[in-house]
Order: structure tokens, then sequence, then C-alpha cells
């Protein structure tokens, strides 16, 4: 396919604002598949994207469109637009040449309409304005295009105006990508370079490497090299996704595919790899920038005889989501397991959920922490909590945008359901990393019975201390069973305990029920308390279940 009949272009949104729906179009118009009232973002194949309506995964479609009596190849990609799957639209953008930039007519400019703008821009792409939507009564396009102008600085002309959902205009999208969008930049005559951009693990065919192929040609039966591991693969099967995959012949520069070369293990073909030919060996390309974990939690298995199956899914599923960091770790009370970073708390759960689904796992998350440097001194008494305004810009007169500075654990976990409660959904937010600040943290102990509980120790700041140590005391209340004494559960900083709660003494005597029984039963009752204990662990003269770290350490 001569490639300058080729566009590489992805679409890019604020969340809702249209891109799954436009590119059901875009794929009904060219025949991938077929017009039918059913399709409704087609691209959302993960169960987790169609149970909660949103794209977390960047997914493909080649498509073939017939213009001016030639036809071109369209590679599309979909992205999502929830901030915490940025990293997704950041790798799109690199196989790219150019974006469809889709806002609501309604809802105008949006925090990651931004975002992803900037995105687009600093990687030099043509960006295509659509204003989608037009069919809302509230619709204000005028507006929109006026917003456009001031705060990108693209001319008005250049927007196009379309309905996703009933097809208003598309037509015209894709005369634009044709037209506005330059054709990649590779040589069919230069020796075969791929970038690998995402990887999944399938169960039978190990990896399943999705690539941009930047210059040269590659078949079925090459020799190929991953650059990162230096290891020589016989490529079993390769073509076009359509969206679903389309075996051919072979794969040219300027294509954008998938290829099957007998890779078992999740560390090969990594994303952001570069594949050539074990003949002609070429420089490798750059890669992507490791994403920056925000949000870090604990997984552990729910038993340590499934941590092996945890491991492996972990592994499979990191390899399909390159955004997510895995440190191993242990803890006293949930034995082996992992520390996870994640990009944001929707980043955690989905992952979560995926494994689950799709791997067929079930762990124990802990509650989630931000990252903190911790320094020694009595300099942590510096108090800085609250948020200081940076900038503000007018987008129109009823829109502005604002940038504060924000400790990360401030926002992180209801700060954006409370934004937008409070706004009633008109409000919306981004955020990136502005490094480490000065904070008032401490150190908090939970204690029993005046013992500390390493596992339960925790970094809080000053004035939430209070609340998450009363919260945990009556957690633990809650899930250590009465004993012979009086227990003491109290939460405390250095010395100083700040809250308490008690178990009352309870004397449980498991041979009173059998008084006159049999000495069969007896014994039974016995090993069944005996192996009861064994689940236990001992903090100091207290018996603590295993459940009751689960319950503390545990998300609610
Ligand atoms: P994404 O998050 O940007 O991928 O957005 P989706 O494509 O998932 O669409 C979000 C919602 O907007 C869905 O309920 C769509 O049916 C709706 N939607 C998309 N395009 C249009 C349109 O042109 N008109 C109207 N009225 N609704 C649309
Ligand atoms: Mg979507």
């Amino acid at each position: 396919f001569p490639v300058d009949r080729i566009r590489n272009f992805c679409i890019i949104a604020h969340i809702d604002h249209g891109k799954s729906t436009l590119a059901d179009r875009l794929l009904e118009m060219t025949g991938a598949i077929a017009k039918t009232e059913k399709n409704k973002q087609v691209l959302d194949k993960l169960q987790v994207e169609r149970e909660r309506g949103i794209t977390v995964k960047a997914q493909t479609a080649s498509l073939f469109y017939n213009h001016q009596g030639q036809q071109y190849l369209l590679n599309l990609i979909d992205t999502p637009g929830h901030v915490d799957f940025s990293y997704e639209v950041s790798r799109s953008i690199s196989a790219c040449q150019g974006v469809l930039l889709i806002i609501d007519a309604n809802q105008g400019i949006q925090a990651q309409t931004v975002a992803n703008f900037y995105l687009a821009f600093e990687a030099q792409l043509s960006i295509i304005p659509v204003i989608n939507k037009i069919d809302l009564k509230n619709a204000d396009p005028e507006t929109v295009e006026s917003q456009i102008e001031k705060v990108f600085d693209i001319p008005r002309e250049e927007c196009i105006r379309i309905s996703a959902k009933l097809g208003t205009n598309v037509e015209q999208v894709l005369q634009a990508v044709v037209n506005r969008i330059p054709p990649p930049m590779a040589h069919i005559n230069d020796p075969f370079k791929a970038l690998v951009f995402d990887s999944n693990f399938d169960h039978y065919r190990g990896v399943v490497a999705n690539i941009a192929v930047f210059g040269g040609r590659v078949k079925k039966g090459d020799k190929i090299v991953s650059a990162h591991l230096g290891k020589t693969y016989e490529v079993n099967e390769l073509g076009l996704l359509r969206p679903d995959e389309h075996p051919t012949q072979k794969l040219f520069a300027g294509q954008v595919g998938y290829i099957i070369a007998g890779m078992k293990d999740v560390k090969e073909a990594q994303i952001g790899d570069t594949l050539y030919l074990q003949q002609q060996p070429v420089e490798a390309l750059p890669g992507f920038k490791p994403a920056k974990a925000m949000v870090f939690a604990g997984m552990y298995p729910m038993d340590q005889s499934e941590y092996p199956g945890l491991r492996s899914a972990i592994e499979r599923l990191t390899l399909n989501d390159s955004s997510v960091t895995v440190q191993r770790d242990s803890s006293l009370a949930l034995g082996a397991g992992w520390r996870l970073g994640f990009l944001g708390l929707l980043h955690m759960e989905v992952f979560n959920q995926r494994l689950e689904q799709e791997y067929n796992a079930s762990v124990i998350v802990t509650a989630p922490t931000v990252p903190y440097k911790a320094v020694l001194s009595s300099a942590k008494l510096i108090k800085n909590r609250r948020a200081t305004q940076k900038n503000m810009v007018y987008i129109d007169d009823h829109r502005v945008m604002m940038k504060y500075l924000f400790p990360l654990n401030e926002i992180v976990v209801d700060f954006y359901d409370l934004l937008k409660s409070l706004s009633s959904g008109y409000a919306s937010f981004d955020y990136e990393n502005a490094g480490y600040q000065a904070a008032d943290l401490i150190k908090m102990d939970i204690l029993l019975n005046g013992q500390p509980v390493e596992e339960l120790t925790t970094i809080v700041h000053r004035d939430r201390a209070y609340s998450t140590g009363k919260a945990m005391c009556e957690k633990l209340q809650d899930s250590i069973p009465r004993q012979m004494f009086e227990i003491a559960v109290q939460a405390a900083i250095g010395s100083k305990v700040i809250a308490r709660e008690t178990i009352k003494a309870y004397r449980k005597n498991v041979l009173a029920k059998c008084y006159g029984g049999d000495i069969t039963r007896k014994m039974k009752l016995l090993k069944k308390q005996a192996e009861g204990k064994k689940k236990m662990r001992r903090i100091g003269n207290v018996e603590v279940p295993k459940d009751a770290f689960i319950n503390v350490l545990k998300r609610k």
C-alpha cells in the first residue's frame, strides 16, 4: 500500500464527549462493521469498559476509505478520556500524525480537552477540532468555536460540526483526515523498523504485539529481533486490526497492525520496544517515558497458596497496562504480595476489576496511599495543607480555568466526586505532578494492651490523625473476638494516645457445652479450637485473627 495514501490518527477528547461513538460511525461508513442499531462503542471490548461505559484501553482499527477514486488506508486509534488513562493517549499519539479533538457542543472545552490538546500539540500533530452532539437541544457550537479560537488558537473555520450519534457530517471528518493529516514519514526501502505501542498476552498464542511500522516491510517467517532483550523470533502471524485481527502476508512502512512471533514470556515485546530484522539491525526508537505512579496500594492473595497464580495474572495484565508499577512487598499480616503504583484511584479500581474478570484472580487490596518522602527531622513541622492558586484564565464569559497547587492526598480519593457534586457536574478537573512539598505528617501506631501492632503503623497528616486513628480502633474492636481479659485498642502518636476503644472480657469455655458429653466430641472441639488458633497472630497477650488485619487494611 503506497505510504502517501496512509493516514494514522487518534481520537482524543474529554470523557463522554463522544470519541467511541464517532469511532463506531467511522467503522460503519468504511464498511469495517455492519450498520446496525446495536453498534454502541464497539471498540470498548473489555468487560470493565462495557460495565462502566468508559474506555480504559486505546484500541486500533484499520479502515479502507475511497476518496476521489483513490483508496486510502486510515488507521484509527480510539483513546480513553479520563485523566487516569492519559498514558494510553500519549502512547497512541506516538503512532500517529494527526488527531481528531472532539468537543461536546453543549459542554464545551473541559479539563481533559485541554490536557489532551497539549499532548497532541507538543507532539506536533495535525489537530482537527470536531464539535460533536450538535443534535442536542442545548447545543451551542458558536460558543464552542469561540472557545477553540481563544484557548487553542485554532481558527473557527477549521472546526467540523457533527452528530456522531446520528452520523451528521461524519463524511466531512473522513475527508478532513485525508486532506489535513500528512501521511507517515516512513520509507518502504528503509530497513524494517517497528514500534510496539501496545501488547497483550493471549493464553494460546503468547504475546500479541500491536506495532506501527516506521520503515521497510516484514512478512511471515522473517526472523525479527526485539531491541529491548536482543532476542530473535520467527514471525508466525501478522495482519491488520479491522478492528478484529485480519491476517495478511506482509506489513509495510506506514501501516499499523499486529504481530505474533512466539513470544511466550510477558517480559518480551514490552510496550515501547523496537522490532527489526535479524540481518538488518537498526537503532532503537526512543520508547516511552515511564508513567509516574501517583497512588500506591498493596495487593495480596486471599491465601498464600494462590500467590503463584496471582503473580502470573499481575504480570500478564501489566504487559497490557504498562503504566502500572509493581514491586514485591510483604506484610506481617497478609504475607507475600506486591505494592502496585497506579495513575489514580479509577485506574486502581479498573486494574483490580480486570484482574478479577479477565484472570479470575481474587485479591485483597489495601487502602491506597500517595508517595511521601520522609525527612527524619523537626523540619516536618512546617504546616502547609492549603492549596495555593497558581493562575486563572477565562475561557469565555461562563467558564474559567484555574490552576492550583494541592497536596496529592487531598485530591486523590474523593476530590473529583466532591468537585462534581458542588458544581452540579459542570466543573472538570485534571492534574499533573508538581513534585514533593513539605507537610506536617506523623507516624501513628496502633496498640493492643500497650503492644504496638507493626502491621498497622501508618503515616497520616496531623489534622487527620484523630479521625483515622478512631476509625482504625473501631474496626479492630469489631473484628477481634472477646478474650479472657479486657483489651485496650489504642491509636497513639509517640507516647500520646489519641483514640481508644475497649473489647470487654469474655470467658469462652468451649467444653461447657459438652457437659457430660462423650470424650470424642470433646476431642473434636478442642482440635477445632486449636486449628482456629493457627489463623491467629499473637500480639502481646492478645490473639488477633487474620481477618481483623484484612478488615483494617482493606479498602472499604
Ligand atoms: P467517549 O467517552 O468520548 O468515548 O464517549 P462515548 O462515545 O462513550 O459517548 C458518551 C455518551 O454520549 C454516550 O451516551 C453516547 O451515546 C453519547 N453521544 C455520543 N455522540 C453523541 C451525539 O452526537 N449526540 C448525542 N445526543 N449523544 C451522543
Ligand atoms: Mg470512549
